[in-house]
């Protein structure tokens, strides 16, 4: 069921509403330190300027909680956008209201504008009609290209397609076709990587793919809760002890009615302490001192990982293998990078931090794919609609 895209409708002259993603992070003087997100919206906006549409972005950026936060406003994206089109990209300092609608009607073809942060304003996490319908009234098509918003229910996500023609924009549709290739029709073998910090957040991922994929490897902090249920010790690492049982359950099937083989680690690394410099070492699964903690995966794991990630036809990564933001407990997780950037499978990257190792170990371009959306990835690769993405139109 493939969705309609801004390259399917009329848009010369129209007045184009814009969801996009461009909740970037700001270093503390308020400039934008990573522009990925802001680049994987050019094309629709390109396309948009170049076709004579009268353009309207609209974005939030962090969390500020239905009020006007000075260092969330949206003008440093602004400037930045700006500079990497090559045109004036104007800031208002509203989302609705005689302002904003003043200055839409001010617009020429080809010109932009960039509403002010969203969720400054509380109706729009409440998916308020209301305030749905004014951000609606000033447009006549309404383009989602926020894929990294689409699992939130929000009035500028879903609310506003009850009263507008509501399209997919060209980010939104490359994120959903290369995720679906996985999900719903990859090349095989297929393996998937999860990794992070808890259990309790990959439970709907890890029993949605067990039933899909060839390969389930698991590293990162949730692995401990399984090696808690395969009857290890494992020392003070992080664990969620209320969830052993559901990594029973979830290794059970494996071996039984899954499709998945499972693999968990064989060895890891431990620290003494969760910090650069603390003490660590490599120890088998069987031999965690007390009071260690499980900070990485060891290299027989990384080499049994690498292997599978050969054999490979389609491989999806979320959730890094250790602590990475440590570069000595770094080593897995860029171990599973590497191997992947080295194969010719299909190779997808969902998730915030596991993106973030990713870009920082410089082996985006190598991937097929790396997604712009964490949750929103996630929750689609749990098999869930989501919300932003239910609410466009289909295709004849
Ligand atoms: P993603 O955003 O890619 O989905 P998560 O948010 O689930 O990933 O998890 C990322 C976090 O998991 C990282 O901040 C990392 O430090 C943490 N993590 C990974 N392995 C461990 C571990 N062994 N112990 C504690 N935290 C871990
Ligand atoms: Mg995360």
């Amino acid at each position: 069921m493939a969705k309609l895209s801004v390259r399917d409708v009329e848009v010369a002259g129209k007045r184009v509403l814009v969801r996009e993603d461009f909740n970037v992070p700001l270093d503390e003087h308020g400039k934008v330190v990573d522009i990925t997100r802001l680049e994987a919206a050019l094309p629709t906006i390109k396309y948009l300027y170049e076709e004579g549409a009268r353009i309207i972005l609209v974005s939030h950026l962090g969390r500020p909680k239905g009020k006007v936060v000075q260092r969330l406003r949206m003008d440093p994206v602004a400037r930045e956008l700006s500079r990497l089109l090559g045109r004036p990209v104007e800031k208002l300092d509203s989302c609705v209201g005689p302002d904003v609608e003043q200055a839409v009607r001010e617009l020429n073809p080809g010109d932009i504008i960039l509403l002010e942060n969203v969720r400054f304003d509380p109706r729009e996490e409440k998916n308020d009609s209301e305030f749905a319908l004014s951000l609606a009234r000033l447009a006549d098509l309404f383009v989602n290209d926020a894929f990294g918003a689409a699992h939130r229910e929000h009035a500028s996500t879903a609310g506003v397609a009850r009263y507008l023609p509501a399209v997919a924009g060209d980010l939104l549709v490359q994120e959903l076709k290369m995720l679906d290739l996985a999900v719903n029709d990859p090349e095989r073998p297929f393996a998937a990587i999860i990794g992070g910090a808890k259990v309790s957040d990959k439970i709907g991922v890890i029993t949605n793919l067990l039933q899909r994929v060839d390969y389930l490897l698991v590293g990162g902090g949730l692995a401990n809760t399984f090696l808690l249920a395969q009857g290890h010790e494992i020392g003070s690492s992080l664990h969620e002890r209320d969830l052993v049982a559901i990594a029973r359950q979830m290794m059970k099937e494996a071996e039984t009615t899954a499709r998945a083989e499972l693999l968990l680690p064989v060895d890891v690394v431990v620290a003494e302490e969760v910090k650069a410099g603390a003490n660590a070492q490599v120890v088998a699964v069987e031999d965690i001192p007390p009071g260690w903690m499980v900070v990485d995966i060891g290299p027989r794991t990384q080499e049994a990982f690498a292997d599978v990630i050969a054999r490979c036809r389609t491989v999806v990564w979320n959730g890094p293998m250790g602590v990475f933001e440590i570069p000595s407990f770094a080593v897995g997780t860029r171990a599973i990078a590497e191997s992947m950037a080295a194969t010719d499978a299909v190779t997808i990257v969902g998730g915030g931090e596991s993106a973030a190792a990713v870009h920082q170990a410089g082996l985006a371009d190598r991937m097929r794919h790396v997604s712009t959306g964490g949750g929103a990835s996630l929750e689609y690769l749990e098999g869930k609609l989501l919300p932003g993405i239910a609410c466009l139109r289909e295709k004849e």
